[in-house]
């Protein structure tokens, strides 16, 4: 039986290539094809949802869409033997939002081999608030895990301190013991930065510029989320047989690099994608959330928003002018 129901839908003039989005009602039969439909419960912003909405970067590959990439809901109709009606379950990247509509409205339909039973220690507005951002941190942590690395192995570098991934990076390594550097550009968020469990700070500065193949070996493996000359002066400090979990390119996509710090020190280069990251991969990374991740720490970091709002959250976010996480309570 097909219902009607609101949803933050962007569209395309196809003419003027211009996009423009807002609130308006849809039908269950519009939603795209997929084996469990769920009511979603809460939805979050990130910086790619903030950046479809706004149209600032080609985000959105098929109109009309419904951003959303991260979804915490309740499953209302499944055809999969995975999910039954009542389910709660999480969704995080596969293109939702991009090509495949997204968690800004009351239900989304969803392919089963995306969803995830929610972590039983995380509510949905917690997984929200962790975001892709954080789920990305926790695919790093756990790639130095999958290393061999442990709190005995020595200081771990986490680049791009201050942003989304660095926070929860930071917060969830110094929660597992591990002694944790921040490299930031931002001093000014020093107290937040050992607030989160950093006791090294780093300016960045000291790491964007061209430097030496090998240098000093001062950490155990870093979480790296700038890329450019920073990953390769991160991968020329890093120790003998360390780790380095590469996500991301805030500074750049190139990588002006040297083999010395493979070749000579063994340094492993660990690139982690959440995007079409493989099931297990997801479920290790929650697990480890959900084990480590201080709760109280989360609730500083998290607003609670009225999806209402998108517009110009979305604009503020690209702004820089929103702190912490964002978390929509959807219906
Ligand atoms: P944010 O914008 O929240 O944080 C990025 C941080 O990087 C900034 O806060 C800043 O930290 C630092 N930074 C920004 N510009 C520069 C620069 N020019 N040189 C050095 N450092 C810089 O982004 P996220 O944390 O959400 O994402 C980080 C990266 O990871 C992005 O590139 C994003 O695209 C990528 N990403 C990749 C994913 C994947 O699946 N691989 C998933 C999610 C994100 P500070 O001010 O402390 O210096």
């Amino acid at each position: 039986m097909s219902e009607t129901f609101d949803a933050y839908v962007i569209t395309r003039d196809e003419e003027t290539k211009q996009q423009s989005g807002g609130w308006t009602q849809v039908s269950t039969d519009d939603l795209p094809e997929g084996d469990v439909t769920i009511r979603v419960r809460h939805t979050t912003m990130n910086y790619k949802d903030a950046l479809a909405i706004t149209g600032k970067s080609p985000v959105v590959r098929r109109f009309p869409m419904v951003p959303g990439i991260d979804i915490a809901g309740e499953v209302v109709a499944s055809d999969s033997p995975d999910y039954a009606v009542g389910d709660e379950v999480i969704m995080n990247g596969w293109g939702v939002g991009e090509v495949h509509w997204g968690g800004y409205a009351t239900y989304a339909r969803m392919k089963s081999d995306w969803l995830l039973k929610k972590p039983a220690g995380l509510s949905g507005a917690e997984c929200m608030a962790i975001g892709t951002g954080g789920y990305t941190a926790a695919l790093c942590v756990q790639r130095l895990l999958d290393a061999g690395l442990t709190p005995e192995s020595g200081t771990v570098l986490v680049t791009g301190a201050s942003g989304g991934v660095g926070s929860f990076a930071i917060s969830l390594l110094s929660s597992m013991g591990f002694t944790v550097a921040a490299s930031t550009g931002r001093a000014e968020e020093e107290p937040y930065l050992r607030g989160l469990g950093a006791s090294e700070i780093v300016d960045r500065n000291t790491l964007s510029g061209k430097g030496r193949p090998l240098d000093k070996e001062l950490y155990a493996g870093a979480v790296d989320s700038v890329g450019s000359t920073t990953l390769a002066n991160v991968l020329s400090q890093v120790k003998y047989d360390g780790t380095v979990a590469a996500c991301g390119l805030a500074q750049g996509f190139d990588l002006p690099a040297t083999v010395m710090p493979f070749i000579l020190r063994g340094v492993t280069l660990a690139g982690v994608d959440s995007v079409m990251a493989p099931k297990a991969r997801r479920e290790a990374a929650y697990a480890l959330l959900d084990k480590h991740l201080d709760r109280a720490k989360l609730a500083e970091i998290t607003q609670e928003a009225d999806i209402r709002n998108v517009d110009q959250l979305a604009a503020d976010l690209i702004d820089g002018k929103v702190r912490g996480r964002l978390v929509f309570a959807v219906s």
